[in-house]
């Protein structure tokens, strides 16, 4: 088992494909793509080696994500791969929704297990403002596809935006109330790029939190592989709402994750300013050098980011390694 310096175990991987991706989120990529190549992605049995490597060590869930995993043709294949894979027992994917409508049925039938969508706004306008993408209503339709068509898990990711979404939980919490779905509430977190953005949006989650509280929301009981989030069920709600709040004390405590971007690069924390390149080891079906590698590397794992103080490392944005 990957095991840190602090007794962390590690036991999911999220995967980027891609660096690219065709949203504008404003807290993300404001002006589209920084990198138009797309030829130093992992290629599929470089991925297989990796997952393989990985599953040896005891990952048990893949997650894979991007800039937008849905813009890579192959990615049917790479959930089949993923899952194919002896030990890894989850595959869940984190996608903007764009191909959630054409291509669910095909991402199920390879094997995915779990679907985490982003939707910054209910509204409209406002999602188009965020995202530079008119496409709320698809995404919606693609999200009622996913559940219909049977994905184990479909989730909602919303960061959390003081001036676009903080004055709208009641439309959030209607979403919730008719339909088994989770909604999660990231802080928006600052990285190289959105210093000024941050400055204007970032929202505590715990004003979120305390409204919640406030008219009768309670906390779930967390289950040991369960993620960050904080997960509030109400009686009068079938749906639930999260709160993903990394600014929060502890909340690298029981970190259970690491990453490799689409180029292969290991990441062991996503506010880190060094990574390891795993590539020349990925060109061989022996997995042993590999998983070497990996035990010695997350000796190096920091306990904690330094996003309270500022610091985010050298990430630019949350799609260079995968958000
Ligand atoms: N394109 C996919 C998507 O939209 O979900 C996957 C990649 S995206 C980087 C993954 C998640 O990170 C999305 O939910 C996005 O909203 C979130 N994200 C990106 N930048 C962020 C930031 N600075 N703070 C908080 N969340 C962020």
């Amino acid at each position: 088992m990957l095991t840190d310096a602090y007794a962390r175990r590690f036991s999911y991987l999220r995967l980027s494909v891609t660096e690219i991706c065709n949203f504008r989120c404003s807290y993300c990529l404001p002006d589209g793509n920084d990198c138009d190549s797309r030829s130093g992605e992992l290629s599929l049995s470089e991925i297989k080696r990796l997952v393989t490597a990985f599953a040896k060590l005891g990952t048990r869930k893949i997650r894979i994500t991007g800039g937008e995993p849905s813009l890579r043709k192959d990615l049917t294949e790479i959930i089949a791969i993923c899952k194919a894979v002896p030990g890894i027992e989850k595959v869940a994917l984190t996608t903007n929704g764009y191909r959630l409508k054409r291509d669910a049925l095909a991402w199920q039938e390879a094997g995915l297990d779990a679907v985490n969508v982003s939707v910054d706004s209910l509204d409209a306008d406002t999602f188009h403002l965020v995202t530079g993408q008119d496409k709320l209503a698809d995404i919606l339709e693609g999200i009622a596809h996913a559940k219909a068509i049977g994905i184990k898990q479909v989730k909602i990711n919303t960061v959390l935006l003081k001036q676009h979404n903080a004055l709208a939980l009641p439309d959030f919490l209607k979403f919730v109330k008719q339909q088994d779905i989770a909604l999660r509430f990231i802080e928006l977190m600052r990285t190289g790029d959105n210093a000024d953005f941050y400055q204007r949006q970032h929202l505590s989650g715990a004003s979120i939190q305390q409204q919640l509280l406030d008219q009768g929301w309670q906390l779930n009981v967390k289950a040991k592989t369960d993620g960050p989030a904080l997960e509030y069920s109400h009686a009068d709600y079938q749906g639930r709402i999260g709160l993903i709040m990394p600014y929060s004390k502890d909340f690298c405590a029981d970190c259970n994750r690491l990453r490799v971007s689409s180029v292969g690069q290991l990441y062991l924390c996503l506010f880190t300013d060094s990574h390891q390149e795993l590539r020349s080891l990925l060109q061989s079906d022996d997995s042993a050098p590999l998983m070497r590698f990996l035990q010695q590397a997350v000796q190096g794992k920091a306990f904690s980011h330094q996003l309270q103080q500022d610091y985010s490392g050298s990430t630019r944005h949350l799609a260079q390694i995968g958000g």
